[in-house]
């Protein structure tokens, strides 16, 4: 799969500890009426708890300059309220994080969760939208970070 380059998304949500948010790259758009995106996500992790508690996330797509920001969401926070700290974001209509700098936002309502081994697909009609911003996108190659000229 390091052969498949991707761009690169922050998938937030909020918690009762707060708003949180994870990197991802298994993210793709998946019918257009109604709206509707996939995110893949490890059973394990904080994100997948709070999106299939609270049924809603916000994506935002990553800018070239946002290498930082993705290396600081694919972190283990030692609990989901710190993962927000000292990163600028401004509330979706909803009020999940959509990360300042980034090309683009969606924000999500969960309809349906398809368990898939270790992973769960969440499809996410999406409510809002926001951009894009004229940038260049991150993109994820063999495991390093790159972009398009
Ligand atoms: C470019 C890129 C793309 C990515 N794309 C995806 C994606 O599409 N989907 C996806 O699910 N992840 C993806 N990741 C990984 C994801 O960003 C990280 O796993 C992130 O830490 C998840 O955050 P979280 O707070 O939701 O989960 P966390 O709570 O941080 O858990 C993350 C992982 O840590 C493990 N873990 C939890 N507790 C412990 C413990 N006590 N000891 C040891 N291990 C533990 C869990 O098994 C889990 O796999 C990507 C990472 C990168 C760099």
């Amino acid at each position: 799969m390091g052969s498949w380059a991707t761009g690169v998304s922050v998938i937030s949500c909020a918690g009762p500890q707060g708003p949180h948010g994870m990197t991802a790259n298994a993210f793709l758009s998946v019918s257009l009426e109604p709206p509707l995106v996939l995110v893949s996500i490890g059973r394990e992790n904080d994100s997948h708890a709070i999106i299939s508690a609270s049924k809603r996330f916000a994506v935002s797509f990553l800018a070239a300059t946002q290498q930082d920001v993705s290396v600081h969401f694919a972190q283990r926070f030692k609990d989901p309220g710190q993962a927000l700290q000292g990163i600028a974001w401004q509330p979706s209509p909803g009020g999940l994080p959509w990360l300042d700098g980034a090309i683009g936002h969606l924000e999500c309502e969960v309809t349906d969760e398809v368990v898939a081994q270790d992973h769960t697909l969440f499809l996410g009609r999406v409510l809002h939208l926001d951009g894009p911003r004229a940038a260049q996108p991150l993109v994820y190659f063999r495991s390093r970070y790159t972009t398009v000229e």
